[in-house]
């Protein structure tokens, strides 16, 4: 396991926010996740950093980060089943459903995720979401410090949101995905074209951490922003994105702060214009 010291975080932050911890952990397996939550309970804990706000420039606490190590992927091709290790990167994943001639895992290729992100958020896209896809997940639950494994069915997983996010005392391990037999070229096909359908709409030129705010029943949030006229809205080095209002970019060295006060600005004028409470898909830390 890797440990540093006054850890920067930039790199490990989607929107590219300067951010230093004071310790930082890269467990490679179970049993060094079970070994440091033994011995403290106070870390944050991050996938690939790929939905979060950083809103302090100094974290006096540890971070525990999974992506890019505990990341081992296994697949029984004939069983059509892929399980992979909390660490290991979607995109990953699809690459090797692909190659297996499995499918159900498309709308994973161009979603910057861990797997264990991937759950937790109920990631998806138009073309599919996790729960389609997800068989069974293994955490260790710290109200008792047990390894568990759990199905899907009972897991809550709806539109960005599963039972993860409402107990934040389970750290997911390991997940089964339950995929179809398919044919690779096919699948290819699926992946390129969502792929190119999605950067035609997305300011992927500038940091981001994707949709800001989960989709409001009946309501598009894109449009609403829009019409309040707000693309293009900048505090500090931080703006509304000019190509699509429903994501915040980082054009210029933006802090934390700068992104939760268009937040809290941009949720104040939705309320007021169509009575509308945005809720943040991004997690603050
Ligand atoms: C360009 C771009 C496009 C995006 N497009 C989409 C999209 O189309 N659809 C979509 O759903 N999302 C999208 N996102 C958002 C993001 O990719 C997803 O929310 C992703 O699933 C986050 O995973 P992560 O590993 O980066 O999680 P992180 O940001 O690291 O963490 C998110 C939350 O999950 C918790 N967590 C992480 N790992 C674990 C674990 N092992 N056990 C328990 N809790 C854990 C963290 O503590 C945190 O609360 C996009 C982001 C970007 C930057």
């Amino acid at each position: 396991m890797r440990v540093y010291k006054n850890f920067d975080l930039t790199e490990y932050n989607a929107y590219r926010l300067k951010s230093v911890c004071k310790m930082a952990y890269f467990p490679d397996s179970e049993a060094d996740i079970i070994e440091l939550y033994k011995n403290e309970r106070n870390y944050v804990l991050l996938g690939s950093g790929h939905n979060i706000i950083l809103s302090k420039a100094y974290y006096d606490q540890a971070f525990l980060i999974l992506n890019g190590n505990f990341n081992a992927i296994e697949v029984n091709k004939a069983m059509g089943v892929i399980t992979a290790e909390a660490g290991a990167s979607i995109l990953e994943l699809s690459k090797i459903a692909e190659k297996n001639g499995l499918t159900g895992l498309e709308f994973y290729y161009d979603i910057p995720s861990s797997v264990g992100g991937a759950v937790v958020m109920n990631a998806g896209t138009k073309e599919g979401e996790t729960k389609n896809i997800l068989k069974k997940v293994r955490f260790l639950d710290l109200s008792d410090m047990k390894v568990k494994e759990q199905y899907s069915k009972e897991l809550d997983l709806e539109y960005r949101n599963s039972v993860f996010q409402k107990q934040k005392d389970k750290i997911i391990l390991k997940v089964w995905f339950q995929l179809e037999k398919g044919n690779s070229r096919d699948i290819r096909r699926i992946m390129d074209e969502s792929k190119a359908r999605r950067w035609s709409k997305q300011p992927r030129e500038y940091p981001n951490c994707g949709s800001v705010y989960k989709r409001p029943p009946g309501r598009f949030v894109g449009p609403m922003l829009d019409e309040l006229g707000l693309k293009g809205y900048r505090v500090g080095g931080a703006e509304i994105s000019q190509k699509h209002s429903g994501f915040i970019v980082n054009i210029n060295n933006a802090t934390g702060a700068d992104i939760l006060k268009i937040i809290r600005y941009t949720k104040e004028k939705v309320k007021e214009k169509f009575g509308v409470d945005l809720e943040v898909e991004q997690r603050i830390i």
